[in-house]
């Protein structure tokens, strides 16, 4: 236990990452925030009550993540020997990237933001309402990604066997490497969306423009746009 170190914290944050001699981390009264990632030796994390953020990523010796009550943002990624993720009520962040043999996420309600990059057994998405934020990146079993409803970005880069994917258009959408994906959906949607783009453009232009020489030209223009959006089903 590195008692040096420890008893100079401050009671509410504790920022004590790449420490060699930390072991163990009592129950502080008060703490709040707890950085004490990368610590080789560090085997116990207490119960803390209050605790509202926890980034414990890379702690080796660590063999339990603590179900602490409360906890809002937990990171703990890099866990290659660990297989199950607690279902820790009221967490909105959950970063739990790199654990090689973790095989599924719980249903988390609430969840906000999740991190399972990475996670190379994982075969399943929960359906999580009100998920934002979803990095499943290099999760190389993963065949489909469940209907979240509201889900704003999604980094499915290196899932080679994911066929299906929510709410395309809405979605900031990273997908590199994923062949099929970009084959049937992304290449077409990109190529519409640029259409659509300056179809708008080309409508302001040729409001604003009436009487310029280049209108009926910009006008030809826009309506072959509109009938091959149309004749296309994207109008
Ligand atoms: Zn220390």
């Amino acid at each position: 236990m590195c008692i040096i170190c420890i008893e100079n914290y401050d009671r509410q944050k504790i920022i004590h990452s790449s420490c060699v001699r930390l072991t163990v981390i009592p129950n502080i009264k008060g703490l709040w925030e707890l950085d004490c990632a990368d610590c080789p030796q560090l085997t116990t994390i207490a119960n803390i009550e209050g605790l509202q953020e926890l980034d414990c990523s890379n702690c080796p010796r660590l063999t339990k993540i603590p179900n602490i009550k409360g906890l809002q943002e937990l990171y703990c990624s890099n866990y290659p020997l660990l297989t199950t993720i607690l279902t820790i009520k009221g967490l909105q962040t959950l970063n739990c990237s790199n654990w090689p043999i973790l095989t599924a996420i719980p249903h988390i309600e609430g969840l906000q933001t999740l991190n399972c990059s990475n996670c190379p057994l994982l075969t399943e998405i929960p359906n999580i309402k009100g998920l934002q934020i979803l990095d499943c990146s290099d999760c190389s079993l993963l065949t489909t990604i469940p209907i979240i409803h509201g889900l704003q970005e999604l980094d499915c880069s290196n899932c080679p066997q994911l066929t299906s994917i929510p709410n395309i258009e809405e979605l900031l959408l990273y997908c590199h490497n994923c062949k099929w994906l970009k084959e049937n959906y992304i290449d077409n949607i990109a190529d519409y969306n640029i259409l659509i783009k300056i179809l708008i453009k080309l409508q302001r232009w040729t409001r604003n423009n009436l009487r310029s020489r280049w209108a009926q030209d910009i006008l030809d223009l826009k309506n072959s746009i509109t009938k091959f959006l149309y004749e296309n089903n994207f109008s």
